[in-house]
């Protein structure tokens, strides 16, 4: 059959592992796997969150309030902005889909080694991307290549997937701020709870964003700090003209009655994640101390909930291979051209195990 011409220069997204396919081809008991592949939450979700989804689960026979009133008036408090500034979105995924659909017509701008869902959506338009040279974010190279090229999008991912480093904000304003109005900036912010805590040079504030720049949004999401992965609920914060482009393409019920429960929920219980963020960097420096203490390991300072390793002498994929033989999940980063592995921060525990394992790989 012949499918639309765009298909053919889209390779299929590889998602982490799930832990089901690794019991099936290695036939490891499952209570012995441990996944740092997807950055999720290692210690769930808010036990509110959980709870509130399961007295609420005689409701899904019904369509789910597609106002999403209750959600994104919480949303809408927190970030210091009006309901009309907000779009929640089936995962942040959904938001970055429709924004390439609303705006992106010849080229979009991205970084050379970040998110690959840009790349992708923009791909299934037929929508040429711009790419930076090099691991992080160098917005000079964004400026140069924004006046030579005139994208209808540029993408800033900050924290940046998968390299874990970020833009401090006074540089991302000053870029901004050179930007002409016709132009979408998106600031995919999937980390952002995590950098604030680190450092607040860093942070994204999205009500000065929608404030001073129409012409950019904000993206977030419930999967990484709140523990909601599965859930799959992710927004966007910006100017109304953006939000009120982005509702044209916005399927009904996008979001099921008990993401939105969970999601309402979790903003409940900012204790259980500033703990899970505390935990996350104080466990980090488990992983910043094996890194200097291995010749041939380099790391890359992380905002995130993850660390990517860079190695001068061993092969990932041969590591990354060895360790799912054991029962560990990380993210080889081969195919972002990349001789690195991107491990989520897990429990103490799971951290343990992951050091221990790849000690003695490096050993042999
Ligand atoms: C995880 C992630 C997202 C999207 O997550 P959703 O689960 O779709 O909300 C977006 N951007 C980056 C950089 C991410 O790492």
């Amino acid at each position: 059959m012949q499918f639309n011409k765009q298909l053919e220069k889209i390779k299929t997204y590889e998602p982490g592992l799930p832990i089901e396919e690794v019991v099936r081809e290695f036939g490891i008991d499952p209570s012995d796997i441990i996944k740092l592949a997807s950055n999720e939450n290692p210690f769930g979700c808010s036990p509110k969150a959980s709870e509130a989804v399961a007295q609420s689960a005689h409701l899904m026979y019904r369509y789910p309030d597609d106002t999403m009133g209750e959600l994104k008036g919480k949303l809408a408090q927190k970030f210091g902005v009006g309901t009309q500034n907000l779009i929640i979105g089936s995962g942040s995924d959904q938001i970055i889909e429709f924004l390439i659909h609303a705006k992106a017509e010849t080229k979009i701008l991205i970084n050379e080694i970040t998110f690959a869902m840009y790349a992708i959506y923009a791909a299934t338009k037929g929508v040429e991307v711009i790419r930076t040279r090099g691991m992080e974010h160098d917005l000079e190279q964004f400026y140069e290549l924004y006046k030579s090229e005139n994208p209808d999008v540029i993408f800033l991912c900050t924290p940046n997937n998968p390299t874990g480093d970020a833009l401090r904000r006074d540089e991302v304003y000053r870029f901004l701020e050179k930007i002409d109005s016709d132009t979408m900036v998106v600031l995919d912010g999937a980390y952002q709870e995590y950098t604030a805590f680190k450092d607040g040079d860093y942070a994204i504030d999205a009500k000065d964003i929608t404030k001073r720049f129409p012409n950019v949004i904000y993206l977030g999401t419930f999967s990484k700090a709140y523990g909601l992965g599965g859930m799959r609920v992710g927004y966007g914060v910006a100017s109304e003209e953006i939000i009120g482009a982005l509702y044209k393409l916005r399927p009904p019920f996008n979001v099921t009655t008990l993401s939105l429960v969970a999601a309402s929920a979790a903003l409940e219980d900012e204790k259980f994640v500033t703990d899970a963020i505390e935990k996350n960097f104080e466990y980090m420096k488990e992983y910043e101390t094996f890194a200097k203490e291995h010749d041939g390991i380099e790391y890359v300072e992380s905002y995130t909930n993850f660390i990517t390793y860079l190695f001068e002498k061993s092969d990932s994929s041969e590591i990354a291979q060895k360790l799912l033989k054991q029962g560990i999940i990380v993210r080889d980063l081969k195919g972002y051209n990349l001789n690195a592995i991107r491990t989520t921060i897990g429990t103490r525990e799971q951290n343990q195990r992951f050091l221990n394992a790849l000690e003695n790989l490096l050993g042999s």
